[in-house]
């Protein structure tokens, strides 16, 4: 838990990155990795949910970048704005890009690229293709929340599944 965590969320933020966790899951299940995103709007309903789809090959399927190219034909700016997007783990650099270029608010994350690079080097993988920046080096406007435990570690036990399942190592 960072000073900017958990402080300033609510139970409802809480519920929204269960649902994360829930997508995150799924995806594993499905074969994909575990990565799940949802988008909520200025009035507190859910409008769009995804979560990653890269096991046919293209490996920029992440559920943040479904999100913002959503947001494009679907919200307006305003509604962007005052959006929150719920994710299990901190956007990458594309998706932080992304979210930035579109204009939408608040991000809450489970579980930092940074906890998550850690783990990785510790679970003997190699290191990802694209810099584990955090997304205020990206988009230095967006008002970001995270991580938030248990649901970083729980995020954890989906990734360490993943990495069992390829390598048998974990
Ligand atoms: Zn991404």
């Amino acid at each position: 838990m960072t000073a900017a965590g958990r402080g300033s969320l609510d139970e409802t933020d809480l519920r929204h990155l269960r649902r994360c966790v829930e997508l995150a899951r799924e995806g594993l299940e499905d074969g994909d990795e575990p990565f799940g995103s949802i988008l909520v709007d200025g009035q507190g309903e859910v409008r769009f949910e995804d979560r990653n789809r890269v096991k046919d090959g293209d490996e920029t399927r992440h559920p943040e970048l479904e999100i913002a190219r959503w947001s494009a034909s679907h919200l307006t700016a305003d509604e962007r704005a005052a959006a929150t997007v719920y994710t299990s783990g901190e956007h990458c650099p594309m998706c932080a890009a992304a979210h930035g270029w579109m204009g939408l608010g608040r991000i809450v994350y489970a579980l930092s690229s940074a906890q998550l690079g850690e783990w990785r080097a510790g679970w003997g993988l190699p290191a990802s293709p694209v810099a584990a920046l955090p997304i205020t080096d990206v988009a230095p406007e967006v008002r970001v929340h995270g991580p938030v435990s248990p649901y970083d570690d729980r995020v954890r036990e989906l990734h360490r599944r993943l990495v069992e399942r390829r390598t048998g190592l974990a």
